[in-house]
């Protein structure tokens, strides 16, 4: 989707879009491990570290933990964890995360006092150009800073799944997005992984929302709310429970033959999220009851309790598993690969990283596997989702078509 007009020298954005795809080829592939074991499912992803651990020996001290003060994503118990640890494998990410930082940092300071356009007279255009950063040719390089930090502490997010660098990764997306929202980089299907892995589902609904209806928004509201953002900031309203929400309902965007494929996976994800939870209530009551039943009259409180513990959110729970059947039918008339892959997803990311996606190939769903395949798959039935849908084991087209 593009909002704004980039640049009209074919020559810059060219040099840009080639740019700001030649990134790490990392692939972020985990090892199955899931929560269906745990007897409760609370809709989050237990993998996720709200508070910083020890990135050595995974512990947390009873003194404060240290930060290491290059990088600021890694912590440690005292200075022998992280001499352990640097020696052993935080060096080259430490390296990368300080490097990254120090080319934002230097291609961020001219920008700050700099004449632009007609005007003569220097100014700040991370106040005077947000939204349209991307117009200003000098940009190109700090953006393409940014957008390397923001691959850079995505990668180093899912080696820690510490929430904190996580929240790193998100504010510098947020804020490229911000400053241009002609999004050449396509930081908007990055933002819906990243809040997942957070266990912001509301915030996922809401993003997404928002990034569907902002294509039928005026350019001017669109400024007027840019105008109001601060760096760092959400940009889109924020509601308590979205996530309940009928999707096709509220999004008649969905039905556009060119809606973002990354959209509707993350719909997808946040449904099976839910529905996981309510089947992880239901069984938690069923056994509660099962252990104290005394006839049928506890058995006639039974839904009442449900209700209680779901707070009622779900309404026809029903509805629910329609719109999941919905988005995967959905998504799979769109990219028949997509959600067989995750299924064996190293069938796609063992392949070099796409330059260019196309709509219902392979190099349409790289990313997207990329980013979301490990927390995807941890939620309680989504595997069991798709084997009954493609069969354990299912064949589909893998051949990316690299243009
Ligand atoms: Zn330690
Ligand atoms: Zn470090």
């Amino acid at each position: 989707m593009k909002i704004l007009t980039y640049s009209t020298n074919e020559e810059a954005n060219t040099e840009r879009n080639v740019d700001s795809i030649v990134l790490t080829d990392f692939c972020y592939v985990r090892d199955g491990s899931s929560p269906e074991k745990i007897p409760f499912y609370e809709g989050k992803d237990l993998h996720l570290y709200e508070a910083p651990i020890c990135s050595y020996c995974l512990t947390t001290p009873t003194t404060r933990l240290l930060c290491c003060s290059r990088c600021h994503i890694a912590w440690y118990c005292d200075s022998r964890c992280q001499k352990a640890h640097y020696k052993m494998e935080h060096k080259s990410l430490c390296n990368d995360v300080a490097k990254d930082l120090k080319r934002v940092e230097d291609e961020a300071r001219p920008l700050h006092n700099t004449p632009f356009g007609e005007d003569p007279e220097p100014q700040n255009i991370f106040e005077t150009q947000v939204g349209y950063f991307g117009l200003v040719p000098e940009t190109h390089s700090y953006l393409n800073a940014r957008r390397y930090l923001v691959e850079t502490y995505i990668h180093a997010s899912f080696s820690t799944e510490i929430k904190d660098v996580w929240e790193k990764a998100l504010f510098h997306a947020l804020g490229l997005l911000r400053l241009d929202m002609n999004d050449p980089f396509d930081i908007q299907m990055i933002i819906p992984f990243i809040l997942l892995h957070l266990n912001r589902d509301d915030d996922t609904y809401d993003f997404v929302c928002f990034w569907l209806k902002a294509n039928t928004f005026d350019q001017e509201s669109l400024e007027k709310i840019l105008c109001r953002s601060q760096e760092g900031e959400w940009i889109y309203p924020r509601e308590t429970s979205s996530r309940f929400d009928d999707v096709f309902e509220h999004n008649p965007a969905l039905n556009d033959p060119d809606v973002h494929l990354a959209f509707l996976v993350a719909f997808l994800f946040l449904k099976v999220r839910l529905i996981a939870t309510y089947d992880a209530t239901c069984k938690s009551v069923d056994f509660a009851l099962h252990e104290t039943a005394h006839g049928p009259r506890i058995l006639e409180v039974r839904d009442a309790v449900k209700d209680m513990l779901t707070g009622n959110m779900y309404g026809d729970i029903a509805i629910q598993r329609q719109q999941v059947e919905r988005l995967a039918d959905l998504i799979h008339r769109i990219n028949p690969s997509m959600l067989p892959s995750y299924l064996n997803v190293r069938r796609i990311l063992n392949q070099k990283r796409p330059r260019t996606q196309t709509r219902g190939d392979p190099s349409e769903i790289y990313d997207i596997l990329n980013y979301s395949n490990s927390c995807f798959l941890r939620i309680p039935g989504a595997q069991n989702m798709l084997e009954e849908r493609f069969g354990e084991n299912p064949t589909f087209n893998a051949q990316i078509q690299y243009t």
